[in-house]
C-alpha cells in the first residue's frame, strides 16, 4: 500500500456550533491541499443535552432535551438547503433520537454519539458544497475500542488496520468522521470520555501515519493559563509534548488528557488554533527551542483527598502496595500522592475512576487504617522545565498565594510540574495570583 502523507484536522464543538461556524471550519479544510481526515465534534451544547436526556426521568424534561437537539440539527439541515442526498440519514438519526430516553452503559454511549453523528453528516455535505471530495465515514468503522462504555479504551492495532484500509479504499477523498466515538469488537458504539474528540484525532493520526494534527477550537492555542480565568493569559507559540501533556492532564480543557499519547508514540506534531482567528496558534512537538522555566498554569476542579493513617506503616513494608492494590481493584485512579511516617494522602478524580469512593471501598480501606475523606478541592499545577532544580520556587509560588490554604503539595517527581491542592472556591483566585506573579510581573521585569 502506498498512502500519501496525511493530515488530520479536528474541529471542536464551538467550531461547528452553527452554520456560520461550520462555514469557517470548512474554509480551513478547503485551504489545505494534503489528503486528510477531518474529525468533528457535536455542535457545542449538544452532548450536554444528550447527557441530560440520558438522565431525564421526567418525560417532559426528556422531551425538552430532544426538542433542543432536534432544533439545533434542523438549523443545519435547512441552512444546507435540505439536500435530498442527506434526507434518509438525517431522518434515521432523528428517529433514533426520538426513541431515546433515560439509559445507561451501551445504550447511553449510542445516545451520546448522536451529536457527532449529526455533525459529521452535515460537515461532509458542507465540504461537498464547497466542491471538495468529502465522504462521511462513521468512526465505528475506524476507531476500535474495548467494551468499556463511557471510557472506551482504544485498540491501537485494530484501529490502524481499519484506518489503513479506509485510506486505501478512498484515496483522493477527504474522510469526515466523528470524534469521541468508536466501536467494540461486536460493533457496539462506544465513546472515549467527555472531550474525547481531540483523542480521536490523535488516534486517527497515529493509525494513518499522519505527519501533522490540527486541533481547531475557540482559542488561539495553549495559553499560559485558561484565558477565561485570566484575560491577560498569553498564547504559547510552541510547547514540548512533556509540558503539554502535563497541562492537559492537570486540567487545560483545550486538550483531552490522552490526546498526546498517540502523538508522542509516533512523534506527530500537534497544532492548536482558533477558527475565529486562524493566525497564530501553538505547535506541540518533541523538541522545542530553549527552556521555559514557567510555561503555564492549570486548574482541575472536583478533587477528592483521601488520607489513610495507620501506625502499622511505621518501619513496615507492603502498606502502600496494599492501599494501591485495593484502589486498583476498584478501578480508582490516583493522581497525587504524599506520605508521612504513618499516613498516606492521595488525590482522586472521578473523571479517571470508574466509581467514586463507594461505601464498600471505604469499608475495605478502613481495614488498612483510619480514613479521612475531603471533597470540594481543586488541583493547581504549575508546568515548566527543570522545576525540581529551581531555587526559590516554593517561596515564589506560596508567597504569591497570599493567605490561600494549601492542604497538599507535590513536587519533585517530575521536572515539569509543581502541584498542590486548594479549596475549590479558592482555585480561580490561586490561578489569578500565580499568573500575575509568575507570568505578568516577571515579564514586566524582563521588559
Ligand atoms: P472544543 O469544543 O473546541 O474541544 P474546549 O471547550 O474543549 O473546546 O476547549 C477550549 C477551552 O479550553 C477554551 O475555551 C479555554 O477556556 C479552555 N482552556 C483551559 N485551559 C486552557 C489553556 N491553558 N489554554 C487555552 N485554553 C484553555
Ligand atoms: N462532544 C463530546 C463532548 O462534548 C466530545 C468532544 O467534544 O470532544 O464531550
Ligand atoms: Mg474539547
Amino acid at each position: 500500500m502506498n498512502i500519501p502523507a496525511t493530515r488530520v484536522l479536528k474541529f471542536g464543538g464551538t467550531s461547528v456550533a452553527d452554520y456560520q461556524a461550520q462555514g469557517r471550519s470548512a474554509q480551513l479544510v478547503a485551504q489545505q491541499t494534503e489528503s486528510r481526515i477531518v474529525v468533528v465534534s457535536a455542535a457545542a451544547g449538544v452532548t450536554n443535552a444528550l447527557v441530560g436526556l440520558s438522565q431525564a426521568i421526567d418525560p417532559e424534561a426528556a422531551e425538552n432535551f430532544r426538542t433542543l437537539i432536534r432544533d439545533r440539527q434542523q438549523h443545519f439541515f435547512e441552512a444546507l438547503g435540505e439536500p435530498d442526498a442527506l434526507k434518509a440519514s438525517y431522518w434515521t438519526l432523528l428517529e433514533e433520537l426520538d426513541a431515546c430516553g433515560p439509559c445507561l452503559g451501551q445504550e447511553r454511549d449510542r445516545l451520546l454519539s448522536l451529536g457527532e453523528r449529526f455533525s459529521s453528516l452535515f460537515f461532509a455535505e458542507r465540504l461537498r458544497q464547497l466542491g471538495l471530495p468529502a465522504l462521511q465515514l462513521p468512526a465505528r468503522f475506524l476507531i476500535a475500542t474495548d467494551s468499556h462504555f463511557g471510557q472506551g479504551e482504544p485498540d491501537v492495532a485494530r484501529t490502524r488496520q481499519q484506518v489503513q484500509i479506509a485510506l486505501n479504499d478512498h484515496q483522493g477523498e477527504i474522510l469526515v468522521t466523528e470524534g469521541f466515538v468508536g466501536a467494540d469488537s461486536d460493533g457496539n458504539i462506544t465513546t472515549l470520555g467527555r472531550g474525547g474528540s481531540d483523542y480521536s484525532a490523535a488516534l486517527l493520526a497515529e493509525a494513518a501515519d499522519a505527519d501533522w494534527v490540527e486541533i481547531w477550537t475557540d482559542v488561539k492555542g495553549l495559553y499560559t493559563t485558561d484565558p477565561r480565568l485570566v484575560p491577560n493569559a498569553q498564547p504559547l507559540a510552541e510547547l514540548s509534548f512533556a509540558q503539554a501533556a502535563e497541562l492537559a492532564t492537570f486540567g487545560a480543557k483545550v486538550l483531552h488528557p490522552k490526546t498526546l499519547w498517540p502523538a508522542m508514540r509516533r512523534d506527530i506534531p500537534v497544532f492548536i488554533g482558533s477558527t475565529l482567528d486562524a493566525s497564530g496558534g501553538t505547535v506541540i512537538r518533541r523538541e522545542v527551542s530553549g527552556e521555559r522555566r514557567y510555561a503555564a498554569l492549570a486548574l482541575r476542579k472536583n478533587q477528592t483527598l483521601l488520607k489513610i493513617t495507620s501506625p502499622e506503616m511505621l518501619y513496615s513494608y507492603g502498606f502502600l502496595a496494599r492501599a494501591f492494590s485495593l484502589l486498583a481493584k476498584h478501578h480508582i485512579s490516583v493522581d497525587l500522592v504524599t506520605t508521612s511516617e504513618i499516613s498516606i494522602a492521595l488525590t482522586l478524580d472521578e473523571r479517571g475512576s470508574e466509581q467514586a469512593l463507594s461505601l464498600q471501598v471505604l469499608e475495605e480501606l478502613k481495614e488498612l487504617g483510619s480514613i479521612e475523606v475531603s471533597e470540594g478541592l481543586a488541583l493547581v499545577a504549575l508546568v515548566g522545565d527543570n522545576l525540581n532544580a529551581t531555587p526559590q520556587i516554593a517561596a515564589e509560588v506560596f508567597n504569591a498565594l497570599g493567605g490561600i490554604n494549601v492542604p497538599l503539595i507535590c513536587h519533585g517527581a517530575s521536572p515539569h510540574n509543581l502541584c498542590f491542592l486548594v479549596e475549590d472556591k479558592d482555585g480561580p483566585l490561586a490561578i489569578q495570583r500565580l499568573h500575575a506573579r509568575l507570568f505578568e510581573q516577571r515579564q514586566a521585569v524582563a521588559a
